[in-house]
């Protein structure tokens, strides 16, 4: 059987027996096991940080980002294989997979220009014959707990511009797909980074509350579910770490009477069962506006029965099973509730079998009609391919919809008329919004990151958010001796 380990200071180690299963969700047969970390392992990840963290802080921003660059050849070199371990442990399918690593990447290309982001502000005769600038610093050792939805891309969005500042990092990935961390981890080494600075530590709540409470630990980069996020958010500022904690999402896509149907349908079908609807950005919510609602019912639910459901190794594939057996449970169950609440179960996803994959944890397709804003279906994060119509009379009530919600992670509006759709992007509150784009994630060089339940803390993952994020400003004031005017000042200066 295949052990997952820990990736510390060049090299997979693991201290702890404890171990727990890793599983094919598209057979539910076990396939790996993965180490739980105990004190031990996290003592020697943390040694290995400490070390490697003072010497990367002071090698030049333009070494760093050198050594990123041979990193970014290295996983376009192995984006196949990293994809394909992706899709084995998680059932995405292979072209999902490898987009995800693609966007990951992305962050890298934005992280090789780490010497023009830390370039710093200057000003000259701040006061006389004085200047003053501002430099970012590194934090020290940071650390990353990531979610089963993207092994790739989420770790992605955090250690490669962390590492860029100066940085040592430690990852803590989700224990459901653990291996690509350890993958990513080993070519970031082959790309000639010194060891500890990246280091992998798996497990679960245990090593997550021995990082949370390390005093050597600087800052907290979350993602996952919004009741965890709230925990991380609250234990790191207790021990007085910087964080970001990213949760869940419930992203409505309004479709006005007047948008091009065709475009919205299938932007709900793509974003709201692609990847088995286990995506945080995936429309979990699409509200009809006025007259348009039946038709697009009946447009979502043919396109909806025409969606090939089948595992990664199947090349047809538009979506895979869900993570495990309890989310699977989870979410027929979800819809069990959906129909008591009584909204329109149009498109049933349970029971839904593949020849040879009986025991796989797969879900069709989910469609409901006339959900309302009091229904546990609708108020919840499902996070499976069940999408909810919600029906309002006009866009104010859309908006309110939108407004009103508890996550503000993602929305988007398909209209064709620019007035509402700048209307809408002004004033929802939300943090990434889509206008006739239906999963609208910010690319590298922007910032991703919610609003309300779906963020907690001050910066977004990636861009200049995760530069500024991961390095402490200063600001230094300087005069040289021979235009120092003589005797104290008691009075602040003023110019
Ligand atoms: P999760 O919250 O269960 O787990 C996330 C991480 O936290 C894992 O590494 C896990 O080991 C750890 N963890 C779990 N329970 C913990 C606890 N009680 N104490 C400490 N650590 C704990 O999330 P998941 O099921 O892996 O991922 C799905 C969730 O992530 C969804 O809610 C989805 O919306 C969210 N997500 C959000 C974003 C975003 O950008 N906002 C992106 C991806 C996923």
């Amino acid at each position: 059987m295949k052990k997952i380990l820990n990736y510390i200071h060049g090299k997979t180690s693991a201290l702890s027996k404890n171990e727990l299963a890793v599983e094919d969700p598209s057979t539910g047969e076990e396939i790996a096991k993965v180490i739980l970390s105990s004190k031990e392992d996290f003592k020697s990840v943390l040694n290995s940080s400490k070390k490697s963290q003072l010497e990367w802080a002071n090698t030049t921003p333009l070494k760093r980002s050198r050594i990123l660059s041979n990193y970014k050849i290295l996983i376009e070199e192995n984006i196949d294989e990293l994809a394909k371990i992706v899709s084995i442990e998680h059932g995405k399918t292979l072209d999902d997979a490898r987009g995800s690593v693609t966007r990951g990447l992305e962050v890298v290309e934005f992280a090789c220009g780490i010497p023009h982001l830390l370039k710093g502000e200057f000003s000259q005769n701040v006061g006389a014959n004085i200047d003053s600038w501002s430099i970012r610093q590194p934090l020290g050792i940071c650390a990353g707990i990531t979610p089963f939805n993207f092994p790739a891309m989420v770790p992605m969005w955090m250690y490669p511009i962390a590492i860029a500042c100066g940085n040592s990092f430690i990852l803590k990935p989700s224990e459901k797909d653990p291996s690509c961390s350890i993958r990513l981890a080993e070519l970031f080494t082959e790309a000639g980074l010194p060891n500890g600075v990246f280091n992998v530590i798996q497990g679960d709540k245990e090593v997550v509350d021995l990082i949370l409470e390390s005093k050597d630990i600087s800052s907290i980069s979350f993602v996952g579910s919004t009741p965890v996020a709230k925990y991380i958010y609250e234990k790191s500022a207790i021990n007085g770490k910087r964080v970001q904690a990213l949760g869940g999402a419930k992203n409505h896509l309004v479709v006005m009477p007047d948008a091009n149907l065709n475009q919205a349908v299938d932007g709900i079908i793509g974003a709201g069962y692609g990847s088995a609807g286990e995506r945080c950005m995936a429309i979990s919510v699409a509200v009809a506006v006025g007259e348009i609602a039946d038709e697009l019912v009946n447009k979502v639910q043919l396109k909806a029965q025409k969606l090939k459901v089948a595992p990664w190794t199947d090349s047809e594939s538009d979506m895979g099973p869900v993570i495990s057996k309890d989310h699977k449970e989870k979410i027929e169950n979800y819809i069990a509730v959906g129909i008591n609440e009584g909204a329109t179960l149009i498109e049933d996803g349970r029971n839904y079998n593949i020849q040879g994959y009986e025991n796989g944890y797969f879900i069709g397709p989910t469609l409901f009609d006339n959900v309302t804003k009091e229904m546990t279906i609708y108020k919840e994060e499902i996070f499976g391919p069940v999408v909810c119509v919600v029906r309002a009379k006009d866009y104010d009530e859309a908006l309110k919809l939108v407004n009103e919600h508890a996550y503000g992670n993602g929305t988007s509006i398909y209209t064709s008329d620019g007035e509402i759709s700048r209307h809408f992007s002004t004033n929802c509150q939300i943090g990434m919004v889509g206008i006739n784009v239906p999963i609208p994630v910010p690319m590298a060089f922007h910032s991703f990151g919610g609003w309300k339940q779906s963020l907690f803390g001050d910066h977004s993952m990636h861009g200049t958010e995760g530069v500024k994020f991961f390095t402490k400003l200063k600001t230094i004031t300087s005069r040289w001796p021979k235009s120092i005017q003589s005797g104290p000042e008691f009075v602040i200066p003023t110019n």
